[in-house]
């Protein structure tokens, strides 16, 4: 058995970032969560902290570093979504969609990737989505989000590769959460339809393949987009 990491989960009170969270524990790790609302899952931490402000991410990875001692895998998975069509979408609903989805992930990953030098080692996962490369109508802020974080992960691996530290990017499709079921049914049954799986995935799934990419099996994995689409985005 590997000895436990300290892994923090941005977004862990629901949704994919929960079953993240409760994969890592399955796993044997020491897990902790940021929550903006609600509460951590039985058996992780639950540290207060909104993406979005530089200060509030300090004072969570440092509040996680006293309980559970560095991070050694950060899952930057809080996101949001604001979607309209181009030509009504405003400034603000951009650059608020970019500032919790890419700027949000910056944030932590500079943060989480201070200690990880020391360590000289670490494990960065960004959760992205099928969109940022497929594209999709109404979704231009979601998706240029969502597109960025590859752009993060990459440069992030030629600047750390060398210090023992991957970064990788994991690409949902459509997931069973709160996200999805807000979408109206005719949207819902068009992207059953375009789905090779024919059904949408669940969490787990998606969390699943956060724990491979952070274990040992797959050290030498570093720069990669990782599809959980269930074929929807291949080729991109
Ligand atoms: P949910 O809407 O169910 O959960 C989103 C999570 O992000 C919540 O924990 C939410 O906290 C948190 N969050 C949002 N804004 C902030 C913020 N400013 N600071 C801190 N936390 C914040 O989404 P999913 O679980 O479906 O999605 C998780 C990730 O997966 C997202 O990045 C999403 O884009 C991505 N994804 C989802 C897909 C899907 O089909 N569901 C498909 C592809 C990608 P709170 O509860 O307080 O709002």
């Amino acid at each position: 058995m590997p000895e436990p990491r300290s892994v923090l989960v941005t977004g862990g009170n629901r949704g994919i970032g929960r079953a993240i969270a409760e994969a890592f524990v399955a796993a044997g790790d020491r897990v902790a969560v940021t929550t903006r609302t609600g509460d951590a899952p039985d058996g992780v931490l639950g540290v207060a902290c909104d993406v979005r402000d530089g200060a509030s991410v300090d004072e969570a990875f440092t509040r996680v570093e006293a309980e559970h001692g560095p991070v050694e895998v950060l899952v930057a998975n809080a996101g949001v979504t604001k979607d309209q069509l181009l030509l009504r979408m405003s400034e603000e609903d951009f650059t608020d969609v970019v500032d919790t989805n890419l700027t949000g992930a910056f944030r932590c990953v500079r943060r989480a990737t201070k200690g990880m030098v020391r360590l000289r080692r670490g494990r960065v996962l960004l959760v992205s989505s099928v969109v940022g490369l497929y594209g999709s109508p109404g979704q231009v802020n979601y998706a240029a989000s969502k597109a960025g974080l590859v752009g993060v992960a990459r440069s992030v691996t030629r600047e750390l590769g060398g210090r023992g530290i991957t970064a990788n990017v994991v690409a949902p499709g459509f997931v069973e959460t709160d996200m999805t079921a807000a979408l109206p049914e005719a949207t819902r049954d068009g992207y059953l339809a375009a789905i090779p799986a024919g059904r949408l995935a669940r969490p787990e799934e998606v969390a699943g393949v956060c724990v491979f990419l952070a274990s040992e099996a797959a050290a030498y994995i570093s720069g990669a987009v990782v599809p959980v689409d269930g074929g929807l985005g291949m080729g991109h």
